[in-house]
C-alpha cells in the first residue's frame, strides 16, 4: 500500500463527518444502541464492535488502521504508552513456568519488566548477546515460549539479524517480538521479516513533539484479537481519543521528519568524527559500525539517535559538556522536534561512575529538526571545556 495513501486517506470516511480534512476526536466512553439484539451482538464480540471505549473507539480505530498498513501486518493495538505496548502482550501470551529469551541491553522498563515482574508469575528468563543468532538459539529451552528483541538498541545499537531469528524461532513454534521504536515502519518492517509482534513508543516519532504519550502493537489478527480480548480489556491500557488524534496528524508528517533528522544526523556524526576531543562514535549506518552490513540489509533508513564518547571521560568532562549545551536540551525520550542529550552517567550515582567501564562513559544525543549548523555550533562551544 503507497505510504502516501496511508498517511493522507486510510481510514478517514470523510463524507461521515462533513467532509473535514482532519478527523474528529470521538470523545466518548460508550455508544448506544437502538435494539436489544445488536447491544447483545456486541457484547459477545467487543473487538469488532463500538461498545466502550476501553475497547473500540473511532479515532483509534482511524490510527489503528494507519499503524497496521505501515507495518504491513494484519491488525494493530493502541496503547496508553510503549511500555504498556510491550507489557500487556507478554502478559497475555505468557503463564507460570515459561521462559523468555532476551537481548541484552533493551529499554530499561523492559529489563524491570523480565526481571522484577515477570519474576513474579514464575517466568523466567534470559538475556543473550543478541548480535549472533547463535547465542540466541543456545539459550532455547524445552519451555521458551517467546523471543524478544529489540533492534537496534537505543543506546548502544546492537542488532539482530531479524530474519533470521524469526526463522530459527518458526521451526520450534516460538513467537517473536521485537521493540521497533528506534526505526518504525518507515525505516524497517519487522512483520515483512517474520517477526510475530512489533511493539513500538509512539511517544518518540510517530507523535513527534514531545506532547503525547503511547504505544502501538502490530501483529496477526489472531494475536491482536487474543491480546484484546482479555489482558487488553482487563488491565485497561487503551488511548484517550484526543492522543490518538494527535498521533494522526504528527503522522502525517513522519517520513518527513525521520528523514530530516537522518540527513542532519549524518552531518553532524561527520563533522564529530573531525573532532579532537572525540573517542568513538556509535550510529548503526556509519561506515565503521560493527555491524553495518547488517544494518543496511535490513533498515532502510537510520534514525537521529546515535552515541559517543569523549576521549577524556571523567565525569567532570561528560557533566561539563552535558551543562554547557545551550540549545540540545537535556532529558529522556527522543523522536520529537527539539534535539536532546542524555549522558549515561545521569542515571548512575556519582560514587558508582567507574571512569573504565564503557557503558559508564556513553552520553546519547537525539537530533532533531533544527537546521545542522545550529546543532554542530552548540557541540563546537560545549567542547570547549
Ligand atoms: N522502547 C524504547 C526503546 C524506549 O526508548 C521507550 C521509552 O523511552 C519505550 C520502549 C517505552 O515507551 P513509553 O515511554 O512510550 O512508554
Amino acid at each position: 500500500m503507497d505510504i502516501s495513501y496511508i498517511l493522507n486517506e486510510l481510514g478517514e470516511e470523510r463524507d461521515g463527518y462533513f467532509n473535514a480534512v482532519s478527523p474528529p476526536i470521538v470523545q466518548t466512553s460508550n455508544f448506544t444502541f437502538k435494539t436489544v439484539g445488536d447491544f447483545r451482538n456486541a457484547l459477545s464480540n467487543e473487538f469488532d464492535a463500538l461498545l466502550y471505549s476501553r475497547g473500540n473507539n473511532p479515532t483509534l480505530n482511524i490510527l489503528r488502521q494507519k499503524l497496521a498498513a505501515l507495518d504491513g501486518a494484519e491488525d494493530a493495538l493502541v496503547f496508553s504508552s510503549g511500555i504498556a505496548a510491550i507489557t500487556v502482550p507478554i502478559l497475555a501470551l505468557l503463564k507460570q513456568g515459561d521462559h523468555v529469551v532476551t537481548v541484552d541491553n533493551p529499554y530499561s522498563w523492559t529489563i524491570r519488566l523480565f526481571n522484577d515482574f515477570l519474576s513474579k508469575f514464575g517466568i523466567t528468563c534470559t538475556f543473550v548477546d543478541g548480535t549472533r543468532v547463535e547465542n540466541i538459539e543456545n539459550a532455547i529451552r524445552a519451555n521458551t515460549r517467546l523471543i524478544y528483541l529489540e533492534s537496534p538498541s537505543t543506546f548502544s545499537y546492537e542488532l539482530q539479524d531479524l530474519e533470521a531469528v524469526a526463522a530459527m524461532a518458526r521451526q520450534r513454534g516460538i513467537i517473536t517480538m521485537t521493540d521497533n521504536s528506534y526505526c518504525t515502519p518507515i525505516y524497517q518492517q519487522p512483520v515483512k521479516l517474520g517477526i510475530d509482534l512489533v511493539a513500538q513508543s509512539a511517544t518518540k516519532y510517530l507523535g513527534g513533539h514531545s506532547d503525547v504519550v503511547a504505544g502501538v502493537l502490530t501483529g496477526s489478527k489472531t494475536l491482536i484479537r487474543q491480546i484484546f480480548s482479555h489482558e487488553f480489556m482487563n488491565i485497561g491500557p487503551s488511548l484517550s481519543p484526543h492522543s490518538a488524534w494527535l498521533l494522526i496528524r504528527g503522522m502525517r508528517t513522519l517520513p518527513l521528519r525521520l528523514q530530516r533528522s537522518f540527513e542532519t544526523t549524518k552531518k553532524v556524526i561527520a563533522w564529530l568524527r573531525q573532532q579532537p576531543q572525540i573517542d568513538k562514535v556509535l550510529w548503526p549506518f556509519d561506515d565503521e559500525f560493527a555491524q553495518a552490513d547488517l544494518a543496511r540489509r535490513q533498515m532502510q533508513g537510520c534514525g537521529g539517535l546515535f552515541t559517543f564518547t569523549l576521549k577524556n571521560s571523567s565525569l567532570e568532562k561528560i557533566e561539563a559538556f552535558c551543562n554547557n549545551l545551550k540549545h540540545i536540551l537535556m532529558a529522556v525520550s527522543w523522536g520529537g522536534h527539539e534535539s536532546l542529550v542524555i549522558p549515561s552517567l545521569a542515571g548512575i550515582q556519582i560514587a558508582d561512575y567507574h571512569e573504565i567501564n564503557p557503558r559508564h562513559q556513553l552520553i546519547r544525543m537525539y537530533i532533531g529538526l533544527e537546521e545542522p549548523d545550529y546543532i554542530i555550533n552548540d557541540i563546537r562551544q560545549a567542547l570547549q571545556i
